[in-house]
């Protein structure tokens, strides 16, 4: 159901590529206001498709498969990154997605998003392009000890990366890259890492939900909170950032931009993710909006809701490990009254795979950290 001006507006069907968790609480967000979620991925009983009005299964590749999915649903978006272009521009042809292929196209691929971060003067860790090895020892000359080596395409916490700490890691690293085209950068002695998760509507209106502390563990994020314990010169600079990031892009939907916070108060960017993103997972919770909400408001053509925080909330994830010796405590977690459970419905437990979240509201941050660490190790008792 679509006005004349172009809004998409409940009853209407949301197609969404990808169908992990991200795609799973757009889903929930879209079904509580009466829209019709239709997900695409190459999995069956996934995340996404068990709260989904329908599910396709078929590879991202299959552009016929995608034509038959465009020619059913209102509006595209998407939930990860790693969707090939060109099914979105396939999909493109016969429905408007946002965000538009532009930025996925930027921003799936580190060595153009790091470009599009260099031509545009955000700040953002020295790096150098490696196509061969000879590339990798002039790189690493130039950008010095520690360094890390990073594939190109297709990376995601922490998967693709090789540090380098000395000429004797050189070798090695390049051999990790199967002939990958890759980055390296500078290794970054931070402060902490936070996060600023925005969306921005189609008629340009921007909303953030201020700065987000993120904490992580084997490169795989561990816990948010917000707010930040940060100054309020870090929190301006952050969210102004983010606000010319998606101005940049002319974004439409939900977007995260992750930094690195150095000892001396400098602001770099590390990524940025075109969708909802795991820092934003406590928005669901202790905000009047969550991000996943206000995805669906933008890429529907409505207002943004308000992003205001009910309480300081923290994020503790759910990772597979938990699964190792017995299924996890639930009812031990829950005794704390003001936790909140999300779980993914996957059904393999795999070491490092994000099975689910703990969120936990407090008077403070440190509070709010303090009682989801706790709920979460009372899942092992
Ligand atoms: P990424 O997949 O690039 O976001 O990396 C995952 C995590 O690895 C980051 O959140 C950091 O904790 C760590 N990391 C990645 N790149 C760097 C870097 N250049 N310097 C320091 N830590 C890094």
């Amino acid at each position: 159901m679509t006005k004349d001006n172009g809004q998409i507006l409940p009853n209407s069907t949301i197609g969404v590529f990808g169908s992990g968790q991200l795609g799973r609480m757009f889903a929930i967000e879209a079904r509580k206001m009466g829209y019709r979620v239709h997900t695409f991925s190459p999995a069956s009983d996934t995340p996404t498709g068990q709260v989904a009005d329908f599910e396709l299964e078929a590879e991202y590749d299959n552009l016929r498969a995608v034509k038959d999915f465009a020619r059913t649903v209102d509006v595209v978006t998407f939930e990860f990154e790693n969707v090939p272009s060109e099914t979105i521009e396939t999909a493109a042809q016969f429905v408007e997605v946002f965000p538009r292929g532009e930025v996925l196209h930027t921003t799936q691929n580190r060595l153009r998003e790091k470009t599009f971060l260099a031509k545009n003067n955000f700040p953002h860790t020295p790096f150098c392009h490696v196509k061969t090895l000879e590339d990798l020892h002039k790189s690493v000359e130039e950008i010095g000890f520690p360094c890390v080596l990073k594939t190109a395409g297709f990376g995601y916490d922490g998967k693709g990366q090789t540090k380098i700490n000395s000429v004797a890691d050189i070798e090695k690293a390049f051999a990790n890259l199967k002939n990958q085209e890759a980055v390296l950068e500078a290794f970054v002695d931070f402060e902490k890492e936070v996060s600023v998760v925005c969306a921005r509507d189609q008629k340009g209106n921007f909303a953030h939900y201020g700065v987000i502390e993120n904490e992580h563990a084997n490169h795989i994020l561990d816990v948010s909170f917000a707010p930040a314990i940060i100054s309020e010169n870090v929190f301006r600079e952050a969210v102004e950032i983010a606000r010319e990031v998606a101005e940049t892009f002319d974004y439409v939907g939900t977007l995260c931009v992750e930094f690195f916070l150095t000892k001396d108060e400098k602001l770099l960017i590390n990524e940025l993710a075109p969708r909802p993103h795991n820092s934003g997972h406590l928005t669901f919770d202790a905000c009047a909006t969550s991000q996943f909400e206000q995805q669906l408001r933008a890429v529907c053509g409505l207002s943004l809701g308000s992003t205001e925080f009910y309480k300081p909330c923290a994020m503790a994830n759910l990772l597979g490990d938990l699964w190792e010796t017995s299924e996890p405590n639930w009812a031990k977690a829950l005794e704390f009254p003001n936790v909140k459970l999300h779980l993914y419905g996957k059904a393999e437990a795999r070491c490092g795979r994000k099975m689910g979240h703990l969120t936990a509201m407090a008077e403070t941050s440190e509070e709010a950290v303090e009682v989801v660490r706790k709920a979460r190790s009372a899942l092992a008792k």
